[in-house]
């Protein structure tokens, strides 16, 4: 092949048609720049031109966060049952299903154990890819499981969140979550535990309201959705025009809900410069 047209820079790379298929370039949503899903993924879904954050995988965040991706899964195999043979449009149970075969994994959160810099800690992350990240009582109760082993082993807690809020499907078992989440948190806390946040596009309604803002440290990413009721809720409500980028994190930390919104390249050093001022083992 002629290598006229090949870049010989190596900051730019040269795609040729066979490498490519359909769907594998994506346009990004806030510079426009159409880019390749391959680059994406290896940037762990960071835009390359403009760092805008897209949504990542839960497996990439344990990739990026642990020492050298390695991590050992708890809980991977409880399944959400359908207590109130909930029906609606879809049934639950054929949800429930459909997400397992869609996403690869059995409910909304991963919940893992790792080391950060050599530090063991407990991590706990949403799926807003399964169903909407919404915490029902598997959910409730993985992150349960988190939160115990992070406060017997007395090691420190780390929850991505990612989520719409409580799981409607599950009715007040949902609700219930909170409360038992927050009690939880709230004896780790009492132990001198610590426990950081890192809240992800899009955190609200019970998760921003429960364990999204009771870390110790809460982190945000770029530009992502943290609230409780969702912006075109308020704005009817109130019949006022929202200023502008109300509930992305940047507006959050003026306000002082969060503090620091961390670019995803820094999430591990960040995390670990927290752990290394904090954790008292
Ligand atoms: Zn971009």
């Amino acid at each position: 092949m002629t290598e006229w047209f090949r870049r010989k820079s190596k900051n730019i790379k040269t795609f040729y048609k066979k490498d490519t298929t359909e769907g594998s370039w994506i346009k990004c949503p806030n510079c426009s720049e159409v880019v390749y899903k391959k680059v994406l993924e290896d940037n762990f879904s960071v835009c390359s031109n403009c760092n805008f954050h897209f949504r990542l995988n839960v497996y990439r965040y344990l990739d990026l966060i642990t020492d050298d991706g390695k991590f050992k899964e708890f809980g991977e195999n409880i399944v959400s049952l359908d207590p109130l043979n909930f029906n609606a449009q879809k049934k639950y149970s054929d949800q429930i299903e459909k997400y397992k075969e869609k996403t690869g994994v059995n409910s909304a959160v991963v919940t893992a154990t790792g080391k950060i810099d050599n530090v063991d800690v407990v991590l706990a992350i949403m799926n807003f890819e399964f169903i909407g990240g919404s915490m029902g009582s598997v959910v409730g109760h993985k992150i349960g499981l988190a939160i115990d082993k992070a406060n017997s082993k007395k090691i420190p807690l780390i929850i991505v969140t990612a989520s719409g809020g409580a799981r409607m499907q599950e009715g007040a078992i949902s609700l219930m979550q909170l409360a038992k989440t927050t009690t939880k948190l709230a004896r780790f806390s009492k132990n001198g535990g610590l426990y950081i946040t890192v809240l992800t596009d899009p955190t609200t309604g019970g998760i921003s309201a429960s364990i999204g803002m009771l870390g110790d440290i809460i982190l945000a990413e770029p530009k992502a959705l943290v609230g409780f009721a969702g912006p075109r809720v308020i704005k009817q409500t109130i019949g006022q025009d929202l200023p502008e980028g109300f509930q992305r994190s940047e507006f959050l930390l003026k306000k002082g809900f969060i503090d620091k919104i961390v670019y995803r390249k820094d999430l591990k050093p960040y995390l670990s410069k927290i752990i290394d001022l904090l954790y008292i083992k």
